[in-house]
């Protein structure tokens, strides 16, 4: 495809009305680029302080490439699907227009109570979505589209074990153990990352900002009574109008 090419293709721009929500920390696979939603692999961080995590490889083999270049400064817990949790998105929507809630991770299909997440963020009247590396997306995914699961990304780091395993810690380099993760993904039927809810080990709900790395981290309650949620507001409306301007010759009517 030519420059001329890509410059006639039709462009769609949306708002952004998406809040990311890291439920879990853990994975089978330990990418060698993985960001881990910006924060530090918990496993491999547990009883350090903030200004002492590490975003390298520890036991897990796991990474967070931009650790050092971010401000996070809280380990990441497991969310549960409870009532802290509905009044925590609500909190969200209530202050930021929000339509849709996708869950990241870690995995989210590793998250016990997948399905019972889903139905709290249905109930709320939010779509809801998830990008999963399909590792135990037959086990969970058809309960949770029964719950309302709307959409899935799946992220497929190779089509072969081989390849797989060339973007694997040691830990998980062999092409054997690698093949695992292709035969899982077939059998279940991806600038700027947004807004990012979070639960801080023993602590709060906290919300990051992710425009170029997490260039901003509040707790939950900062965030909604502060100026930084209308900043927030209207940089993803002057982002919308921008890429609409940008593209619009291209743009596709919808
Ligand atoms: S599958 Fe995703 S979360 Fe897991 S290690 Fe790879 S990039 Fe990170």
């Amino acid at each position: 495809m030519t420059d001329s090419d890509a410059n006639h293709l039709p462009v769609t721009v949306v708002p952004d009305r998406t809040l990311r929500v890291k439920i879990i920390d853990a994975c089978g696979l330990a990418c060698t680029f993985c960001h881990n939603e910006g924060t530090p692999v918990t496993t491999d961080n547990l009883g350090r302080e903030a200004g002492q995590f590490t975003g390298t490889p520890g036991r897990s083999g796991r990474v967070s490439i931009y650790l050092s270049t971010n401000s996070a400064s809280f380990l990441p817990e497991r969310i549960k699907a409870d009532s802290d949790f509905a009044s925590a998105l609500a909190a969200v929507r209530g202050s930021l227009p929000t339509t849709e809630v996708h869950f990241t991770g870690g995995e989210p299909t590793l998250h016990p109570e997948l399905p019972a997440l889903v139905r709290i963020a249905r109930r709320l009247g939010l779509t809801v979505g998830l990008t999963s590396n399909g590792e135990n997306g037959a086990a969970v995914l058809p309960e949770c589209a029964a719950a309302g699961l709307d959409r899935i990304n799946l992220s497929v780091f190779g089509t072969t074990p081989e390849e797989l395993a060339a973007v694997q810690a040691p830990r998980l380099a062999s092409p054997k153990l690698a093949a695992r993760k292709p035969d899982a993904l077939a059998a279940t039927t991806e600038g700027y990352y947004g807004v990012r809810m979070y639960r801080a080990q023993n602590g709060p709900f906290m919300v990051g900002v992710c425009i170029q790395r997490m260039d901003l981290c509040l707790t939950l309650g900062e965030f909604v009574m502060s100026q930084r949620c209308a900043e927030v507001r209207d940089f993803r409306e002057e982002e919308a109008a921008r890429l609409t301007a940008l593209h619009r010759s291209a743009a596709v009517p919808h």
